[in-house]
């Protein structure tokens, strides 16, 4: 017989103890299963359903639950439904906007700034943002892997100017944790290496991947840990999400937000305000509020100048200058990422 400690006992550790894999594997990969778990009408919508052979629509769980049920306006929702608009060629949109393809120093290591690198962990996201502006990048070819590790932390020991590696993607959180702690623990060793970044959006999408063992390996990181987690919208931000940020804060990691300026989205300074106000809460600093990387597919997202700059006024009209974000773009070719102002 079971008692009831047991059985309470039990159930919880059923619903604590499934993986973030197993989440992902049970995530949204059909159009129309979403739909008709977001109680909307493929006929209804508003703009046609696009079908993409590569790019497919992906979403976890944990992040559909927090999109409003028969919304097609819904913020979340428009982050990742795929639409026919995707199909339109758009001037000056291009399959590669900011240059990555000319950045590469090595296989999956891109360096455009001083003293930084950026490497390529993996071609893995937890969801697929139809804005991405990485949307077309050939990951197949030009990731770090393991063959090529050891070149990589050679020529990264060789450079003393070197003081920050960022890791990013596709989402490096999406690689398993023996491969990412064994990745971040060569890269802490370099002596002129002072901070790791990681670029992430798993505490939004999917924060059971904040677990035991990440946070346990992030302990064990003798070197300043960056997080920049990349929130759209007050309404990614649940409980839930809350915990996992407070979880990597207790374990010494520094916080901040990047989030891209999206039309229908964000493009409106309540939105923004409450975003900022909303990270605040679970410690989470505005870094950047990025202008949008013309790529091709994604020009339906674009938000022009004059109104970034009069939302950015309204912003500072608002908010304490620390939780206002830079207000930036990436131009191809430059030194920085480039103020608008
Ligand atoms: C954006 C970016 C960085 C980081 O720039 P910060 O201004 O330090 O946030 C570094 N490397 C590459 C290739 C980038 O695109
Ligand atoms: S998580 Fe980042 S890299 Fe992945 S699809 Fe979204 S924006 Fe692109």
């Amino acid at each position: 017989m079971i008692t009831a400690f047991e059985l309470k006992h039990k159930s919880k550790t059923i619903i604590t103890s499934e993986s973030w894999q197993k989440q992902m594997a049970k995530a949204f990969r059909d159009v129309n299963e979403l739909l008709a778990y977001l109680e909307l009408e493929p006929d209804d919508a508003k703009r046609s359903l696009y079908f993409p052979e590569h790019f497919k629509l992906l979403a976890p769980r944990p992040y559909v639950e927090k999109i409003k049920k028969a919304d097609w306006d819904d913020p979340l929702l428009k982050q990742l439904l795929p639409l026919n608009l995707e199909q339109q060629t758009s001037d000056g949109f291009s399959v590669d906007p900011v240059g990555d393809s000319t950045a590469g120093i090595a296989k999956g290591v891109l360096q455009k700034y001083h003293g930084r690198v950026l490497l390529i962990t993996t071609g893995a996201c937890a969801v697929h943002c139809r804005y991405c502006f990485r949307r077309h990048f050939p990951y197949a070819e030009s990731m770090v892997d393991k063959s090529h590790w050891q070149n990589t932390l050679d020529q990264l020991l060789a450079d003393p100017d070197i003081h920050e590696v960022i890791l990013s993607g596709g989402d490096p959180l999406m690689l398993p944790d023996e491969r990412l702690a064994a990745m971040c623990a060569d890269l802490a060793a370099i002596p002129h290496i002072k901070t790791l970044r990681f670029h992430t959006r798993l505490p939004l999408v999917l924060p059971q991947r904040i677990n035991k063992g990440l946070l346990h390996w992030l302990d064990d990181l003798a070197i300043r840990k960056v997080m920049v987690i990349h929130a759209n919208h007050a309404n990614e931000i649940d409980d839930e999400t809350g915990r996992a940020l407070e979880a990597l804060a207790r374990h010494g990691v520094t916080l901040l937000n990047q989030s891209v300026l999206l039309r229908g989205v964000n493009d409106d300074a309540g939105v923004l305000i409450n975003l900022s106000k909303r990270l605040f809460e679970f410690g989470v600093l505005p870094y950047y509020l990025h202008m949008l990387d013309k790529v091709q597919g994604a020009a339906h997202f674009d938000v022009d100048d004059a109104h970034a700059l009069s939302l950015l006024k309204s912003l500072r009209q608002a908010l304490p200058g620390y939780l206002t974000p830079k207000l930036v773009r990436e131009i191809s070719g430059e030194r920085s990422k480039s103020s608008l102002e």
